[in-house]
Order: structure tokens, then C-alpha cells, then sequence
């Protein structure tokens, strides 16, 4: 009996880690890793064509599924209540904090079949828009009450579900949370689903590796976390997994600056570096709010930047200098975080559009090694997702994960060059980006634009939101 053949596939054009390339034939083996990749090499008769432009699978570093239940759901100006006298008034000052108090009227409601429901629609909206894998930064680990529940990584291990019935690729980071804000201020009421002991995070972490996860851990930000927990944690960590990825919450407020200088008198980049030892393995989610000097550390410490612009315009968190951070060699990725936006594409736009604005200049963040934005963008995006994942997924190269794109060649994209077709696919499709075919680990999951899934993981997302804004 024949063994069956190598799975292959050949692309007119490709974008490599070092750059544009015709003619390249890949190959892979069962485990889903890039065998083959090479440039400049005549279709085989028998090896399938891509059908357009062939990109690497961008790694999205930052997630917390659960949120995608209320994207959307919050773009209204609030009123306060007076309860003494029942009277409305218009509340001017809507911000990044009071979206957290709707969002933890989510988080307190979301059951294990919820969250695995929202979380599936989720993965497979990612799939459809460019991403082949996905961080997920994950704290609701109790049952509503604050309870653990009969297995504690039960919530952890339902976002695990829903990323192999979609195929998408998962690193999962569970969160340690332990107070409120800066100096071990206890834990609010609302919070009780997400607060653990050090040791009960890890034995989450071990449940999980024991299922076959990719593994790392989030000590949710320095609010949540004290020195002597975030060493432990990451010590902890590193001695079930050396390489395994730490991503925190960093700089995303300017109040959150300024509570960290009060605390401690250091600004939170600053006062990190000086106190753990970030390395590549690190990733700093919201870097927003950086000094120079804390600007130029952090790209020299070899940490990803987890940037996530179209979530940080949402919550009005401010702009992340990233011409500053890229000239100064810094690696960074984009997550899609609350997911007001789940579109690989619009998250780079945005990143680019946000320099724009701030410089009032344009190709911000071009380079005179890749003169297209959206080239260097993409490239970039890639290699620090892959950083911040922790695991092969740094492209189309050999020994990387077959996870790579298709864009359709049979739309507004024909008779345009590769580098054309790209940048029209990240700045002028907005909101209708042209990703046609998804393989991730070599096993295609998306088809001219079209997810198995996507109409039984759209009933059951609508069902479980429903319940869920029935009840709060
Ligand atoms: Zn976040």
C-alpha cells in the first residue's frame, strides 16, 4: 500500500520572513511543520496552487474571549442614577473604567457552555480574518459565587475546546489575580471569580499542560499582582516549562501610571524591569504609556510590545509611540483583546493610522528595508506573535508551523503585484478583507472565506448571549 503523499502546496507569490518570493513550493509533515520552503521552484504537476497571494498566519497575542459576548454592546453615552431621588443625569465621563464595570457584569454571569459557545464564534471569526493562532489572557477560573469548580481549570479547558473544534491554535495563559490596585488592596466583590493563590495558578497551568496545551501564565498587571507573587508565579512557571511565555497587563491608563509612581515612585515599565528579569519570553500587553528611557529598555530587553490598537482606541487608552519603538529595534505583535474588532488587517491600519495622526505625517512606520507599510507591518506582526505564543510560528520557513493565508485573487486584488495586493488587503478593503483560504498546522479550516463551523458556532453564540443579557 502507497503511503500517502506529502502534503503540498505551490504559491505564484509568498511572503517570506526576508521578503517577497515567486515560485515557492511547500511541504509539510504530519505534525503540521514546514518541511519545505522553496523559492523559485517550478509547479510539480501533481502539487496543488494557491489561490492568490500566499502570507504567513498572523499570531494574535492578545485575548480574553469572553468579551466578544458585548462587543458592540457598550457604544452608548451612560446615565448615573441617583437612588434617593430616582433621577437621571448624564454621566460626561464614560472611560476606560467605567466599560470595566460592565464588563465584569459579563464576567460574573458567563457558565463553562457560555463562554465555551462565545469563545468558538470567536475563534472562528479569527480564522476568517487572518489569524492562525490565539493568546488567551484568561482569568475567569471560579464559578459565579468565587467558588473553584470540581476540576479548576474547568473554564481554561473550555476555551481549549473551542479552539481545536474551530482549529485554530492556542496558547493559554491563565491569570493570577490577586487585589484590587497597588499596595495589596484586597480584591472587590466583582473580582471573585478571578482571584487565586499562586499555587492553585500553577496546578491550573500543570491541568492544562496535562491536556496537551501550549502553556504560559499572565500575572494580570501590577495592580493585581505584588512583587513576591509575580516572582513566585514566574518562577513557577519556568520550572514546569523554561520557555513558556509571561504577558502582562502594563501601561494601558494614565491613571494606572500614576497610581504605580504613588505606590512605588517608579512608572510600571519601569519599576518591572528593574524588579524581574524580562527577557524575550516576556510579552507587556498595553505598553501605552511609556517614558523614553522606559521606551528604549523594553526594546532592548527583547519583550513583545502586545499591542491592540483597535481596542485601545476603543477604551480611549491613548497612543502607543510605535515609530519611537520600532526605530529603537523593538519586537512587538497586535491582539485584538476586547474584540470591538476582530480583523488581523484593520488592527496593522490602525497601528499605522494612529502614527499618522499623532506625527500628521504619513508611512509612518515603513522602513528603507521594506518601503510597503503594509509589508513590514505584517512581517512584524508575525514574528512577535510568534515571540509572544511562545511556539513555532514565526512564518514560512522550515521548521515553522504550516500556518499561512490565502488572499482572493478574484476580486478587486486581480492584475495587481503581491505587494499591492497586500496593501490594498490591510488599508483600502476596510471591514472587507480578502482573506480567501486559512491552513493552520498544515489542515485548511477556512475555504474561499467559509468556516465548517460558522453557522452552528453562530446559532449557539447568539443563544448564549441572549442568556446572558437576560441576566445582567
Ligand atoms: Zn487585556
Amino acid at each position: 500500500m502507497r503511503a500517502d503523499p506529502q502534503p503540498r502546496l505551490h504559491a505564484a507569490h509568498a511572503l517570506l520572513p526576508e521578503g517577497w518570493a515567486r515560485d515557492v513550493l511547500l511541504a509539510w509533515n504530519t505534525a503540521g511543520t514546514l518541511t519545505t520552503v522553496s523559492p523559485d521552484t517550478p509547479a510539480p504537476t501533481d502539487a496543488p496552487r494557491a489561490a492568490g497571494v500566499l502570507l504567513p498566519g498572523v499570531p494574535n497575542l492578545h485575548s480574553h474571549a469572553f468579551q466578544r459576548a458585548f462587543a458592540g454592546l457598550a457604544e452608548y453615552r451612560g446615565e448615573r442614577i441617583d437612588v434617593s431621588t430616582e433621577t437621571r443625569t448624564d454621566a460626561s465621563a464614560d472611560s476606560f473604567w467605567t466599560w470595566r464595570d460592565l464588563m465584569y457584569r459579563f464576567a460574573l454571569a458567563i457558565s463553562p457552555d457560555q463562554l465555551e459557545a462565545v469563545a468558538t464564534q470567536l475563534y472562528v471569526e479569527m480564522l476568517q480574518a487572518g489569524y492562525t493562532a490565539v493568546c488567551e489572557f484568561h482569568y475567569l477560573h471560579h464559578d459565579p459565587q468565587g467558588r473553584p469548580y470540581a476540576d479548576p481549570a474547568e473554564m481554561a479547558l473550555r476555551l481549549l475546546a473551542a479552539a481545536r473544534q474551530a482549529g485554530i491554535g492556542i496558547t493559554l495563559l491563565p491569570v493570577l489575580y490577586q487585589h484590587a490596585c497597588f499596595g495589596a488592596t484586597p480584591p472587590r466583590a466583582q473580582q471573585r471569580r478571578f482571584v487565586t493563590g499562586t499555587d492553585a495558578l500553577l496546578d491550573i497551568a500543570a491541568r492544562l499542560r496535562a491536556h496537551g496545551a501550549h502553556v504560559g501564565i499572565a500575572p494580570h498587571s501590577l495592580r493585581a499582582v505584588g512583587p513576591r507573587a509575580l516572582h513566585e508565579v514566574v518562577a513557577g512557571l519556568h520550572a514546569l516549562d523554561p520557555s513558556a511565555p509571561v504577558h502582562l497587563h502594563i501601561a494601558e491608563q494614565q491613571r494606572e501610571v500614576d497610581d504605580c509612581l504613588a505606590w512605588c515612585g517608579r512608572r510600571p515599565v519601569e519599576w518591572l524591569l528593574a524588579n524581574a528579569a524580562v527577557d524575550a519570553r516576556w510579552c507587556l500587553v498595553h505598553a501605552t504609556h511609556l517614558s523614553d528611557a522606559e521606551r528604549r529598555a523594553l526594546a532592548a530587553s527583547g519583550a513583545v510590545a502586545g499591542l491592540c490598537p483597535s481596542t485601545e482606541a476603543n477604551l480611549g487608552d491613548g497612543v502607543f509611540d510605535a515609530a519611537a519603538y520600532l526605530a529603537a529595534g523593538g519586537a512587538w505583535g497586535i491582539g485584538s483583546d476586547s474584540h470591538a474588532s476582530v480583523d488581523a488587517a484593520g488592527e496593522l491600519r490602525w497601528l499605522e493610522y494612529t502614527q499618522r495622526l499623532a506625527r500628521q505625517q504619513r508611512h509612518v512606520l515603513a522602513s528603507p528595508a521594506h518601503r510597503q507599510v503594509a509589508d513590514r507591518l505584517w512581517l512584524g506582526a508575525v514574528g512577535g506573535g510568534a515571540r509572544a505564543s511562545g511556539r513555532a510560528l514565526g512564518g514560512l520557513a522550515v521548521g515553522q508551523q504550516a500556518d499561512f493565508i490565502v488572499l482572493d485573487d478574484s476580486g478587486t486584488l486581480a492584475g495587481l503585484d503581491p505587494p499591492q495586493a497586500l496593501a490594498n488587503h490591510v488599508f483600502a478593503l476596510a471591514g472587507h478583507g480578502a482573506v480567501r483560504d486559512v491552513w493552520v498546522a498544515g489542515v485548511q479550516r477556512v475555504h474561499e472565506g467559509r468556516h465548517a463551523l460558522e453557522r452552528s458556532a453562530c446559532a449557539r453564540f447568539v443563544a448564549a448571549r441572549r442568556e446572558l443579557l437576560d441576566e445582567v
